[in-house]
């Protein structure tokens, strides 16, 4: 891949170094900061508890040493507060005149009740449009292009990047997952489009699909690349492989929600995480905490740790310190593939899905991560069996792994084994693992479930 000149959405960032846009990021921050303490009850609350001004708060680092104000379970109490004081659900941290909200979307509910996290003035949204869409700009996408675009739409956070297509000029065409890939598939004959945007599972999903339903495979597209959200998906190679192949494009990986972390993985042929091109709209690339005690982590290449939003420039309901959940691998380091300077960060997992086993911690995706990689001795398809709820474990892990077709039943047992030594060698757990028969779980076009929870059986 050629070396660009343009990488940032603000184009002034490509002469700057990490230091220099730190210091444009402090001068926002104050005004952002000062901004909440003075229009938000919650914020100023946050401020006084620990006798901080906002003007104290002068440089990112001073920053990163600040508590946690805010995580999903707070969100939530603020927002049952909010609808019972002021009859409205955007939480009590809302800073801007509730008549000014002109957008609002909220998670997917997976993990409980649904937020509105991304609430928007239309200021926000002018601002936020320009970011989220300068992504696809980024890996080519152009105006006039025709982005097929299919996740559950209306008030969730994945129609936002509906906004940010618009923005460059592209035409998205937005079909609700809920339909079904029936209609999908028909709409991809019908529009000829040059992306198709949806989850990698989906994708993955449609290489069987397509041939029944259309008589025809989906290289037949002629896609000039997939953008994927919402899993773990070409983060590992064999998926990242299997799309590239049977599709015949690049395959791009973008960070959903909008207004926190925006992302894009830049389409080199080794994956190298996400691009972190925006750091005028947020710092969460650059703070850092522990998922368990929240101890803050030094942002150094290869640190781990669970992000920490912070918005720059909101009007309706800016992030401060906010722990969203998300656990990241930060590099600081050149992007191999594009020559970006600035930071990247490829997906760890959730913090509310990591297990703690024998003092370790374990995350579920870097297990799944490790097991396809064994593809096609299994199919990829597997399960971690909790007797008791999360995080800790009393070891051993167990692991229902579904062995691939054709695999004989004499070699089960060293398949067994080889699989656990490998989960030995690259994250120090000694899990058991029983071997079930191809499609014995089921395979979800949406998330797909990662525990077995015998807990919620007993
Ligand atoms: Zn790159």
């Amino acid at each position: 891949m050629i070396k660009r000149r343009r990488y940032y959405a603000m184009p002034e960032m490509d002469r700057m170094s990490l230091e220099e846009i730190e210091i444009y990021q402090a001068k926002k921050l104050v005004k952002q900061l000062r901004y909440c303490y003075d229009n938000s009850s919650f914020y100023k609350k946050k401020f006084d508890e620990i006798g901080a001004k906002p003007e104290d708060i002068t440089t990112i680092d001073a920053l990163r040493k600040l508590p946690i104000f805010m995580t999903k379970d707070t969100e939530r109490r603020l927002a049952k507060e909010s609808l019972e004081k002021y009859g409205h659900p955007f939480g009590i941290h809302l800073c801007a005149d509730v008549k000014k909200v002109y957008l609002t979307g909220t998670t997917s509910g997976t993990t409980g009740t649904p937020t509105f996290t991304y609430t928007f003035t239309k200021k926000d949204l002018n601002f936020i449009g320009k970011n989220l869409g300068h992504r696809f700009k980024f890996i080519g996408v152009s105006p006039g292009e025709r982005v097929l675009f299919f996740f559950a739409l209306g008030v969730y956070a994945t129609t936002m990047t509906l906004w940010g297509l618009r923005f460059i000029g592209a035409l998205p065409i937005d079909i609700d997952a809920r339909a079904g890939t029936d209609i999908l598939l028909q709409f991809a004959q019908l529009t000829k489009p040059n992306y198709l945007a949806c989850t990698p599972s989906l994708a993955e999903y449609l290489i069987d699909k397509a041939p029944k339903v259309i008589n025809k495979d989906v290289s037949s597209f002629n896609l000039k690349g997939l953008l994927l959200t919402g899993e773990i998906g070409i983060a590992i190679p064999e998926i990242k492989k299997k799309l590239e192949d049977a599709y015949k494009c690049k395959t791009y990986d973008y960070w959903a929600p909008a207004g926190n972390a925006l992302g894009v993985s830049c389409g080199f042929d080794e994956y190298q995480g996400l691009h972190a091109l925006s750091p005028n709209v947020c710092t969460s690339y650059q703070d850092l905490v522990d998922p368990i005690t929240k101890e803050p982590i030094e942002i150094k290449d290869g640190a781990i740790g669970e992000m920490v939003h912070t918005s720059l420039e909101r009007e309706a309901c800016p992030a401060i310190k906010y722990a969203y959940g998300d656990v990241v691998e930060i590099f600081t380091s050149e992007c191999p593939g594009c020559g970006f300077k600035g930071i990247r960060a490829k997906i760890i997992g959730r913090s509310d899905d990591m297990l703690i086993v024998k003092g370790v911690n374990v995350y579920p995706a870097a297990i799944k991560k490790i097991v396809t990689d064994f593809r096609p001795k299994v199919t990829g398809e597997m399960r971690i069996v909790l007797s008791d709820p999360p995080p800790r474990v009393t070891p051993p892990l167990k692991l229902k792994i579904e062995y691939g077709i054709g695999v004989e039943k004499s070699q089960l047992e060293s398949l067994a084994k080889e699989i656990a030594e490998e989960l030995h060698d690259k994250i120090k757990i000694n899990p058991d693992v029983t071997l079930v028969p191809p499609g014995t779980f089921e395979k979800s076009t949406h998330k797909t479930p990662i525990f077995e929870k015998l807990y919620n059986k007993k």
